[in-house]
């Protein structure tokens, strides 16, 4: 593989200089302490996870972007974060009521509370959009134990060892160590939106449709930013659902049908494929040796993409 890429490998311990032996590794003793080395590693690597194990058991591990509503203090304990735990017992109390995820974000707007990313000082992408939380983020707040004090951990685990990627655990598997932190939450309050979630997840399961369309990841509001939304209806149509809690955004309740984007669009594309036939016409009749500028096409396709998606509502 070194020869491949031109590299030299050199080895001063083992007295090893790839440059000396063309095309064989060294014989049977480098190979041997490459197979030990690795065999090391893996067994490091392995005895690294079983002490982390080990401190999850005992409820010392704790990850230093804790649950929003906690931070740690200096002996990397858990402690209530006043004005963000406030924030988490009114998203308990509201659901409590009877209120969805959706009606939960549209209180937190008009209450004008930071979504946890602006809270923790990550400047919003977009100026404005600070206080729109995702229903998703609600829900999972809603979902986590760890509101009543209780230590969870083991969520997850590497695939294999070494590999950074992750698969989850099942929940019955879950380090859970109850009266570890300062609970926001009391236990009964938390049973009871679990079931209050539990009940409406049996109402709406229904098959979830197939999420795929032409412009998926493509299409994006002029205005916030964010990936546009399909809604496949009788008239299917591209929406802005990010600001769906936000009514004093400009792209709120945004929505251009998926005809009139695809005109659009077409529109575009004949003008641009018109510009490089042109151009390319021109090329070969003067004769000039001046290559198309490809950069500077592309650049100019973006602005108008912007521009007619900024102006389409
Ligand atoms: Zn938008």
């Amino acid at each position: 593989m070194f020869p491949l890429f031109r590299t030299r490998f050199i080895s001063v311990g083992d007295n090893f200089d790839s440059a000396e032996h063309e095309g064989d590794t060294g014989g049977m003793e480098i190979a041997f302490k490459f197979l030990m080395h690795e065999y090391y590693s893996k067994d490091l690597s392995r005895k690294i996870t079983s002490a982390k194990h080990e401190k999850m058991r005992r409820g010392e591990a704790v990850n230093k972007n804790c649950a929003y509503g906690y931070r740690l203090n200096s002996k990397r304990q858990l402690e209530i974060d006043e004005a963000a735990a406030d924030t988490v017992k009114l998203i308990f109390n509201l659901a409590v009521k009877g209120y969805g995820t959706r009606q939960i974000a549209s209180f937190l707007y008009n209450d004008k509370r930071l979504k946890p990313s602006a809270y923790k000082g990550n400047l919003a992408s977009k100026p404005g959009t600070e206080y729109i939380w995702k229903d998703s983020r609600i829900y999972t707040i809603l979902r986590d134990e760890q509101y009543t004090g209780t230590y969870i951990a083991g969520k997850f685990k590497s695939k294999k060892v070494g590999s950074r990627r992750t698969v989850r655990v099942p929940e019955s598997d879950w380090i859970k160590i109850p009266d570890h932190h300062p609970a926001i939450i009391d236990i009964e309050q938390f049973n009871k939106v679990q079931e209050m979630l539990k009940s409406t997840a049996q109402k709406k399961s229904k098959p979830l449709q197939p999420r795929d369309y032409l412009l998926r990841k493509k299409a994006f509001c002029g205005c916030c930013g964010h990936a546009l939304d399909y809604s496949a209806t009788k008239n299917p149509m591209y929406v802005c659902k990010f600001t769906s809690v936000a009514y004093d955004t400009d792209c709120y309740k945004f929505r251009i049908t998926a005809i009139e984007l695809g005109t659009i669009l077409f529109e575009m594309m004949t003008e641009q494929a018109k510009a490089i036939l042109d151009d390319d016409l021109s090329d070969k009749n003067s004769d000039s040796s001046d290559s198309f500028d490809h950069e500077k096409c592309s650049a100019d396709l973006q602005d108008e993409t912007a521009d007619s998606t900024s102006s389409s509502y």
